[in-house]
């Protein structure tokens, strides 16, 4: 069995699945956030009553992250209204993004957009607090209500989106019907050359196989290049796995995976049991293919989908209006730094925002000094518009007052995951995805730039 099949197996009580078995599987964690939370809330209490609790009060996580800083009352209501589920239910991980559990979230709109605006519980982009709050464990099941839900196959589990529907079902009983996906393999040898990112990597591999060539299918990442990758780079590889229609991305188990695991569960106090999946010798794979990362160059998906692939040094001549850093892929510590190592001592050409993806990410940036500054000063004295409002922003549009979001057509390049038309706002702006370091190149030429060139 492949390592999504063994997984899965096991979840569902089983010596053995194939792929096409239709299976009930344990959920270990479902994680909703602010934007599906309050449908699947709906669904759970037409379904099961209005006076149901949850099948474990303890396996929900509940991350407000979408919609939060802006002036809109109905995304701000959407934050109360899990607020009082939270209550009702007693559920114990609530990333709230105020302190009181009796209040409501508004948005002060007249103080600037840059000034943080969260209490001591708000944890920021879903998918980058989970792990950070020790939510992600070896081996096991997480459902959310997010398509990027797939990226905490980095740790070696089972992570893929589920809609509304079935998180009700799965609140009020832990258990989903799924067909066991099929799995491709991608066996990653070599070494990325100085420039190029993980991005880069899943880039290419969606640009060879279509925005849809994975679809319904696990894709599974391992070989020597993946070992040799940071948990950073794996999260980054396996949250785009939907870009390509993927059930889920997965990685292999090691002692960088469990390093970051138990030590995030430690600090939070989550729990520490976990039993990682293993290689088996006779995985049958729908595909297979071996990625040499040391031949991958800076990569960049153009406007409509994330499949549209090209080398950024093919498209020097392609003027931008605008650049973005943050979201789940690229608003992490490690994509800021690396962003930042380009753009160090020089200053923006265009437009161009910093959304990091949590409060622990802002702050790691204002305490990392180089050369006596801090990564956040340097930033900011290049241009760069940083917000301490971590969040999804504009990663995917939201209402007109987003932070970043594009309310007129223009060209944007950026170091999230999704490009397809309206995306980041506006319907006819055009999003160019890459990675931090080719976001960073690109801000200081106001042109799609290798960073090879500007390094
Ligand atoms: S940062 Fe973007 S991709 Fe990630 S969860 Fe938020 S909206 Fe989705």
């Amino acid at each position: 069995m492949t390592l999504t099949e063994k997984l899965l197996a096991r979840a569902s009580g089983k010596s053995a699945v194939s792929a096409g078995d239709n299976i009930w599987v344990k959920t270990d964690t479902l994680m909703t956030h602010d934007v599906c939370g309050p449908g699947t809330i709906g669904v759970f209490k037409r379904e099961f009553g209005a006076d149901a609790k949850v099948w474990d009060a303890e396996r929900v996580v509940i991350i407000p992250d979408h919609y939060i800083f802006t002036a809109d009352s109905k995304s701000n209501r959407n934050v109360d209204i899990l607020r009082e589920f939270v209550r009702e239910q007693g559920i114990k991980y609530f990333y709230d993004v105020i302190d009181d559990p009796n209040g409501t979230w508004v948005f002060d709109a007249t103080k600037s957009s840059l000034e943080r605006q969260y209490g001591s519980n708000y944890a920021g982009v879903c998918h980058t607090a989970l792990p950070q709050k020790g939510h992600t464990r070896p081996g096991e099941v997480l459902f959310g209500t997010d398509s990027h839900t797939c990226m905490a196959g980095a740790f070696n589990q089972f992570a893929t989106g589920i809609g509304n529907t079935d998180a009700g079902f799965v609140l009020g009983t832990g258990k989903l019907l799924i067909k066991v996906p099929e799995t491709m393999h991608f066996r990653l040898i070599g070494a990325l050359q100085p420039g190029v990112m993980a991005k880069d990597i899943i880039l290419h591999i969606i640009g060879e196989i279509g925005f849809d060539g994975a679809t319904y299918r696990a894709m599974q990442f391992d070989g020597e290049g993946a070992s040799n990758l940071s948990m950073d780079d794996r999260m980054t590889i396996a949250n785009m796995a939907i870009e390509a229609g993927g059930k889920n991305g997965i990685f292999e188990f090691d002692e960088k995976t469990r390093e970051f695991v138990d030590h995030r569960c430690r600090m939070n106090g989550t729990r520490t049991d976990y039993e990682p999946v293993e290689k088996d010798s006779d995985e049958k794979f729908v595909y297979d293919s071996i990625v040499d990362l040391s031949k991958l160059e800076p990569t960049v998906a153009c406007h409509p989908d994330p499949g549209n692939r090209k080398l950024a040094r093919e498209m020097r001549d392609l003027k931008l209006d605008r650049a973005y850093i943050g979201s789940c892929t690229g608003g992490k510590t490690s994509d800021f730094l690396d962003f930042a190592r380009v753009i160090k001592g020089r200053t923006v050409k265009i437009d161009t925002f910093g959304v990091p993806a949590t409060p622990e990410i802002v702050q790691d940036l204002k305490t990392e000094k180089w050369d006596d500054q801090s990564v956040w000063d340097i930033l900011v004295n290049a241009g760069v518009k940083l917000t301490e409002n971590a969040g999804c922003a504009a990663c995917l549009g939201g209402p007109v007052d987003t932070f970043g979001r594009m309310n007129t057509p223009m060209k944007c390049i950026s170091a999230t995951n999704r490009n397809f038309p309206g995306r980041m706002g506006h319907k006819e702006s055009q999003v160019f995805l890459a990675s931090p370091m080719t976001v960073a190149a690109s801000a200081l030429t106001g042109y799609v730039t290798d960073p090879r060139d500007v390094l």
